[in-house]
Formats: structure tokens, sequence, C-alpha cells
């Protein structure tokens, strides 16, 4: 019994545990961020993982085309392999932010991983000159004790999402994925999308659906930066 009674609570413990690494309202150490308190119809579009060479061009056309600057948090090991996308992200007006080195879990491991993750991350989004502030988004949103801790001794804060729908769902269509989005979104409100690999064309088709839509409601579209402004 006793055994039993030790299992049953281990198991609650890393049931707890892998729950608030990905809670959307609790952290144990510095901030999270997962939308902006404001009444103005102002809202970011952030876009994670990549940069990828065979969809960047496209995504930042889409974007051009309708004047709308985003936030791109990217890994630290495709930004070292691509630092012209990096670069032209960049130039383009938008915002870049870290998303870890190896876009491995960043829980359960040890402060200097974690580190390590952290700065080469931010060297290869520096690398060619990019200056503004960088934000920093954990892989799988999931953090525990040692990131936040060293996220919070930096004052940087952890920047999540309120808003995504699942591209990937079963006979998901551009359409409904983009009407999905849009029902969800209020003023400060941080969207979160993939556009960047080949699994992610429902997403990328549904992408000017949701700029255009959230235009007709009178939504205007910010990096990170500007809506925190
Ligand atoms: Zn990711």
């Amino acid at each position: 019994m006793r055994w039993l009674a030790l299992f049953l609570g281990l198991a609650v413990c890393l049931a707890g545990g892998w729950g608030l690494s990905k809670s959307q309202r609790v952290q144990l150490f510095g901030d999270l961020i997962t939308r902006i308190e404001m009444s103005e119809p102002r809202i970011a579009l952030t876009f994670d993982d990549g940069p990828s060479p065979r969809f960047l061009s496209g995504v930042l056309d889409v974007l051009d085309g309708r004047d709308v600057r985003a936030t791109f948090f990217l890994t630290g090991q495709e930004a070292e392999q691509h630092p012209d996308l990096v670069a032209e992200i960049a130039n383009r007006g938008h915002q870049l932010g870290n998303h870890g080195y190896s876009h491995s879990r960043m829980i359960l491991r040890s402060p200097a991983w974690i580190e390590g993750e952290i700065d080469r991350t931010d060297a290869a989004l520096r690398a060619r000159g990019f200056e503004g502030a960088i934000p920093f988004r954990p892989p799988y949103g999931q953090r525990l004790i040692v990131l936040p801790w060293l996220l919070a001794r930096e004052g940087r804060p952890v920047v999540l999402w309120d808003v995504e729908a699942d591209d990937l769902a079963e006979g998901q269509t551009p359409e409904a994925y983009a009407q999905e989005i849009i029902a969800r979104v209020e003023p400060g409100s941080i969207i979160l999308m993939h556009v960047m690999y080949g699994s992610r064309d429902t997403a990328r088709a549904a992408l000017p659906l949701i700029i255009d839509g959230l235009h007709a409601r009178g939504y205007s579209f910010a990096t990170l930066a500007e809506l925190e402004g």
C-alpha cells in the first residue's frame, strides 16, 4: 500500500510539473506575457520556428503586400544556418525573437545547458547587426524552474500567446482555421502561427485570410515591441 501511495504521489507531482511547465497563467519566476492589456484594436502576429529558405520569402511577401509587421521566433540553429534570411526578416521591419537553439524542451536541464541555448540563439540573431529587443519564447511554450529563473535575472519576460488554432487537425481547411483564429482575437492579442515547414500548407494559405479578416474588423498589426510600447 505504501508503495502504491508513493507511486501515486509521484505521478501527481509529475503531472502537476508537466501542467505547470505549459501553463498560460502561472510561472515560478519573472514575467509571463500572453496578451497585452489594451482597448485599441491592435494585435501581434507571431511565427515560431525557422527561418526556412523554402517558405520564408512567400510569408514575407504576404506580410509586405498588406503592410503588416510581425515577430519571428527563430531557432538559433536555423538562424546560424541562414544568416541572410535572419537579416532579411529584420531588414523588412519585423522583430526577431529567441526560440531556443536546438528546439529541445528547456525543462529538467542544467543551468549551463539552458543558458547556452539562450545565448547562442541571441548571438545568431545579433550576428548581422540586429539591435532591437529580443523577446524569448521557449519551444512548446514549456518552462519550469531554471529557464524562468535565468530569464528573470536578465529582466526578460517569457512571451507566449493567447490565440492559436490547430492547422494540422484532420480535414482542417485554411478558411476554417482562419475563422477560428479571427474569432478568438481581442485587442492586445498575441497570435501564434507556424508557417515555416512543409507540413504547414494550411496555415500559410490561411495567413492572407487572417490578415484581411482582421483588417476588415478594424484591427491593425504591430510587432511585440510596438504592442508593448
Ligand atoms: Zn517551435
